[in-house]
């Protein structure tokens, strides 16, 4: 298996973020990736690889020109405003909720941020759009392989991307890699018989962002397996009632689950999961794997062990489909690397 490594994701190194009342160190740490890479390479798991990198029409395939130029120029926005403001990461702190308007870019830089985010979670630094960036060009580069033939690749980056919407950020991502690469797979995949893909996101976490991109299409199904929006983030999407919209109802699968939910349950969730992507007729699969279903994981609230990602791993496999694996969430950091691994070990070496 080839991995795409974000070599440029360390960029990204926000300092605080707004959690439970109060500002703390953030979870989404650079040594996530670190840990996942050293893994990789002790177990020899397949070439550790440079992405290529991909021009600005890959990126607007699924990102609105006007969110991917607001965030190319944040950083010099925020410390034209203040030089002091260097030494500070850009957090959000007021957003445009119901009945405000979204179309008027306003000139004010904290509420301009606010436009294009939904939490205070998730801080923009001087790299965020480099790593960013970078790593967008990792899942396009692992979906690019798929299509040249391999039966799987991995994008190793972060920040993660699926919490990330068309014109927005948040949940600790900037661009949907799991979205960049199922729409790169329908894009240049024609000649490959690429016509339908399926985005399963296995992350503790609602995938409302892709959910969000691809909810009223019918060439991309979304299934998602997750902690329950009523008490978990990203707590206002992920309910099952959600199955898509015009041309794209019945190609969304929600599957929420309660805290506590060990492999036993949590498998048959990934029965059904596999079982509507395989009616729908999928041609190629984009997994957004997130580790944070890890029972020692610090926010999250499933008991899955690191043996099970094995057997998460086997089964995939078992599906049968050219598959692009892209790095989301997992914050247990001295166990994501081995957790990840072994779902890639377990794919392709059941
Ligand atoms: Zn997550």
């Amino acid at each position: 298996m080839k991995n795409f490594y974000n070599h440029l994701h360390a960029q990204h190194q926000g300092k605080v973020e707004m959690f439970r009342g109060a500002l703390v160190p953030c979870f989404e740490v650079p040594a996530r990736a670190d840990h996942v890479l050293a893994e990789l390479q002790r177990r020899q798991l397949g070439a550790v690889l440079e992405p290529q990198t991909f021009d600005e029409a890959a990126l607007t395939a699924i990102h609105s020109p006007r969110y991917l130029k607001f965030l190319a120029t944040a950083w010099d926005q925020w410390v034209a405003l203040d030089a002091a403001n260097a030494d500070k990461d850009i957090l959000p702190s007021v957003w445009p909720t119901r009945t405000f308007r979204t179309d008027i870019e306003p000139d004010n830089f904290a509420a301009k941020v606010g436009l294009y985010s939904y939490d205070a979670g998730t801080p923009f630094t001087s790299g965020t759009w480099v790593a960013a960036r970078a790593g967008a060009h990792c899942a396009l580069s692992a979906a690019q392989a798929v299509l040249a033939g391999d039966r799987a690749a991995f994008a190793l980056s972060r920040p993660p991307g699926h919490h990330a919407g068309a014109d927005f950020f948040g949940g600790y991502c900037f661009l949907n890699n799991a979205a960049l690469a199922a729409q790169h797979l329908l894009d240049q995949g024609k000649g490959a018989g690429v016509k339908k893909v399926a985005v399963l996101d296995v992350d503790y976490h609602h995938g409302n962002g892709t959910q969000a991109i691809f909810y009223d299409r019918p060439d991309v199904f979304f299934a998602s397996i997750h902690g329950d929006p009523r008490t978990e983030y990203p707590f206002y999407l992920g309910h099952a009632d959600e199955t898509g919209t015009g041309a794209g109802l019945g190609a969304n699968l929600n599957l929420p689950l309660p805290r506590g939910t060990d492999y036993a349950t949590w498998s048959q969730a990934l029965e059904t999961a596999l079982a509507g992507i395989a009616k729908f007729g999928a041609d190629a699969l984009v997994v957004s794997l997130g580790m944070d279903t890890f029972e020692g994981d610090p926010i999250s609230g499933f008991k899955l062990t690191t043996q099970d990602y094995l057997r998460l791993g086997e089964r995939l496999a078992r599906a049968g489909l050219p598959t692009v694996f892209v790095f989301e969430g997992g914050y247990a950091v001295d166990a994501v690397g081995v957790n990840a691994v072994n779902v890639l070990q377990g794919f392709t070496s059941p």
